[in-house]
């Protein structure tokens, strides 16, 4: 309601009063909009352990078609190429599995340098009990310093002028991986690139996580 009217307003009164409450309206109009990102963003970390569904099985490779529809408009926009090398067939939750690689590739696109055409990379390698998924990208890159803090709830490493964003994406990710008896992790060079890793056990879990 409060975005959508405070829209309303900007519609039909921009350039109508004095350039100070178009300013105002503006910023009321971002601060509208990012109120309910921050909400939708917020419901879908905590909907992470209660709106969980069992577990079925589950190929991987059609979770990244999927993902793959769902960006097509960023991938299209970006350029972005991305190769999806042979995935494998486990047990999960398949709505969380989108939601979880469709997090990691939207960052992958995201925080590509400039001038760069994103070039991303998605893969499995069993290791032991688990399956390991890779996401590498060829963005920006993060300092090592921070590679624990960004899966923390609203840390982020840019403000919200360089890339847009409330900085629950990750924490979300490690949510799901956690809830499938998994870890997640990232190795990156700065100006090089990323590669997000996460593990999940190849044999069927009980769920874990808070519910
Ligand atoms: P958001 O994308 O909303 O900022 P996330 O929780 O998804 O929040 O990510 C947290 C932070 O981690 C980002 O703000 C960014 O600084 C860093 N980050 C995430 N993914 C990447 C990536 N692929 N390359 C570089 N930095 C990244």
């Amino acid at each position: 309601m409060v975005a959508s009217y405070v829209q309303l307003i900007k519609q039909r009164y921009e350039g109508k009063l004095d350039p100070d409450a178009d300013d105002f309206i503006e910023y009321a109009v971002d601060g509208a909009n990012r109120m309910k990102r921050l909400i939708n963003d917020l419901l879908t970390f905590s909907r992470v352990g209660t709106r969980g569904r069992p577990f079925e099985t589950t190929r991987v490779s059609d979770v990244l078609r999927h993902v793959q529809d769902n960006l097509a408009m960023a991938i299209e926009e970006a350029g972005a190429d991305i190769v999806v090398d042979p995935l494998p067939t486990i047990e999960a939750d398949e709505a969380q599995l989108v939601q979880l690689f469709q997090n990691l590739l939207a960052n992958a696109i995201k925080f590509r340098r400039e001038g760069e055409h994103p070039r991303i990379r998605v893969s499995a390698a069993r290791e032991g009990d688990d399956w390991i998924f890779r996401v590498e990208d060829n963005g920006i890159g993060i300092e090592d310093e921070y590679f624990d803090k960004i899966f923390i709830i609203f840390q982020r490493l840019h403000g919200k002028g360089d890339f847009p964003g409330t900085g629950i994406g990750l924490s979300v990710c490690k949510k799901i991986v956690e809830r499938h008896g998994g870890r997640i992790w990232v190795e990156s060079k700065p100006c090089e690139g990323s590669v997000f890793q996460f593990s999940l056990p190849t044999r069927r879990v009980r769920e874990t996580g808070e519910q």
